[in-house]
């Protein structure tokens, strides 16, 4: 069963190694341990609902608290502090496009907002219950979960958009397929939930991402249905995929998506590779980036991250055997950073690739540990989110935020994000651990993803207020550095502010009349995305 206060399988569990525990105290100090806020307690404060008695619309209490949040560090301090507000007054799980068409009319007749809610794993607020006289519908797409059609001759499948990213693949898979598409959350996020974000996956290099990926499929709006046919490429006119994507609930709900396939590849192999500097690595996957090898990731930790990942790695001793290895091949213990480097397809194409991309990254002084770091992280890569759970019961609070730049910034905006969240604790006198990696690179520049740990305080809403202060810290620097306020989170709540800066006066007001168009009177999903 899916947790209801934290992330993912309530029966799993992930510890943290000693070196891991160690290095927090050394950071940060000690932990704040909090007691969770009891179910119990808002079960009971659940309001009674003022949606009028629909089939389709149940009003358990558990059921809206379930779909009154997302999975943002703000949604879990709401969630366990005992803070969280505002609920839905329903939850509705059509499994029909007809049953959302009669459920949008209804919520029309009612005045009633609508929120489609895919996996529930937004990270910026995209769920928020708003506030205010309207009720408020969660239009769960739950149920919505089949596969309808697969074209093995035109590598396309057609999936009703609630399903699950680990079911796409179990269906795929069987029939000798894939998609590709891994963002971290990929066990309890949805397909739906991937475009309306324009989520990219940990191997979107090789198989693209979801705006690549997402071929066509059909938008219920509260003004009628849009349908974008599968074309493998079309020049007439703008291509309507690109107001689906990212649209965040704001223009109606995607009921099927049709997305592009691949063959399971023969091959899907990952290496680490080390360098004794910063400057040295990220020169490297500069280079990679631009030379047109085909990876299916490259992900460059700075030296905070390979100290962090490798002490709540654990496995102490083998650690310890390959820096040594590494020492003796000039790769010193402090300022090293570990890359990951990744091949798919054939054989033959990716030992060519792999050829190709090593003598690359000898001449930036890489130094090659071969593939069990690698096989090590596929294997780990969807259990690391269980460690917000085991952190938040030691007493910190896990987050993370992203940005994308061109390469001549890169750096200087990591480090200028880095700097902003570390000096934003220093009035407060609380530590802040900050680390971060390059987790997408292309030709032109690199995303920048970064996570901070800091403790929890005696209150929900002193926790809240010191995350207030380091997300606006960060979120102004990336501005400053001329970086996207999200290279795949999205917008939700958090990002708003700080959109107008990328988009400009007549971007934003494209995006609001084109809301406006299809959502006349504002139901669906309002204040996400633009006010
Ligand atoms: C631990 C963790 C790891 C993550 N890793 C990644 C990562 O690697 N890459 C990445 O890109 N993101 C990542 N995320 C963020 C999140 O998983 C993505 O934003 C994901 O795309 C959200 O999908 P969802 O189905 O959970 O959508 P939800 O959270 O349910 O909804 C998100 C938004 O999409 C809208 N929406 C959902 N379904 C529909 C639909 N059918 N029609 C219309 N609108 C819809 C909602 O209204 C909402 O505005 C991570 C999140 C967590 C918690």
């Amino acid at each position: 069963m899916q947790r209801w206060n934290g992330w993912g399988d309530d029966t799993m569990y992930v510890d943290l190694p000693i070196q891991g525990h160690n290095l927090l105290r050394e950071l940060l100090g000690k932990g704040n341990v909090k007691a969770d806020y009891p179910l119990e307690k808002f079960i009971k404060r659940i309001p009674t609902s003022r949606l009028p008695h629909h089939p389709l619309i149940s009003t358990n209490p558990k059921e809206r608290l379930d779909h009154s949040h997302g999975q943002s560090l703000p949604d879990w301090i709401g969630l366990r502090g005992g803070t969280l507000q505002h609920f839905p007054d329903g939850v509705a799980q059509p499994s029909t496009t007809e049953e959302v068409q009669a459920l949008l009319d209804f919520s029309g007749k009612h005045d009633a907002v609508v929120i489609p809610f895919g996996g529930g794993t937004s990270v910026v607020g995209h769920l928020q219950v708003p506030e205010g006289d309207r009720p408020v519908l969660s239009l769960s797409l739950k149920r919505l979960n089949r596969l309808i059609d697969l074209s093995p001759n035109s590598l396309l499948a057609t999936f009703e958009s609630g399903i699950l990213g680990i079911d796409i693949e179990a269906h795929l898979m069987t029939r000798g397929f894939k998609l590709g598409h891994y963002p971290q959350s990929f066990e309890f996020s949805s397909l739906g939930g991937w475009v309306a974000t324009r989520s990219s996956g940990q191997q979107s290099l090789h198989y693209g991402r979801i705006e690549q990926l997402f071929a066509g499929g059909e938008l219920v709006t509260p003004k009628g249905i849009l349908k974008i046919p599968p074309f493998p490429a079309s020049a007439a006119g703008p291509d309507l995929r690109h107001i689906v994507l990212g649209s965040e609930g704001r223009l109606g709900v995607l009921t099927k998506v049709i997305v592009r396939i691949s063959h399971i590849p023969e091959k899907d192999n990952v290496f680490g590779v080390f360098f004794p500097s910063w400057d040295y690595a990220k020169d490297a996957v500069q280079a990679l980036a631009g030379a047109g090898i085909p990876f299916s990731m490259i992900r460059l930790s700075n030296p905070a991250e390979t100290m962090t990942n490798l002490a709540l790695a654990g496995h102490g001793k083998q650690i310890a055997l390959m820096r040594g290895f590494l020492r003796l091949r000039g790769i010193p213990a402090k300022g090293a950073c570990m890359c990951l480097v990744g091949f798919i397809g054939i054989k033959r194409f990716v030992k060519t690739a792999r050829r190709e991309s090593f003598s690359i990254l000898w001449q930036h002084k890489g130094v090659s540990v071969g593939k069990v770091i690698g096989e090590a992280w596929k294997k780990n890569r969807f259990r690391m989110p269980y460690l917000r759970n085991t952190l938040w019961d030691m007493g910190y609070a896990v987050d993370t935020l992203e940005t994308a730049v061109t390469w001549d910034k890169v750096t200087t905006t990591m480090e200028e994000i880095e700097k902003a969240i570390k000096e934003s604790m220093e009035p407060r006198n609380e530590k802040v651990h900050v680390f971060s990696h390059l987790s997408h690179v292309y030709s032109t520049g690199s995303s920048i993803y970064t996570t901070y740990m800091f403790r929890l305080s005696d209150t929900p809403e002193e926790t809240l207020a010191r995350w207030k202060t380091i997300k606006k810290a960060a979120s102004q620097a990336i501005v400053k550095a001329g970086g996207t306020i999200s290279h795949q989170h999205g917008v939700g709540v958090d990002h708003k502010p700080y959109l107008e800066a990328e988009k400009g006066p007549v971007g934003m007001s494209t995006i609001r009349q084109l809301c406006n168009h299809l959502d006349p009177e504002n139901r669906m999903n309002p204040n996400k995305l633009l006010d």
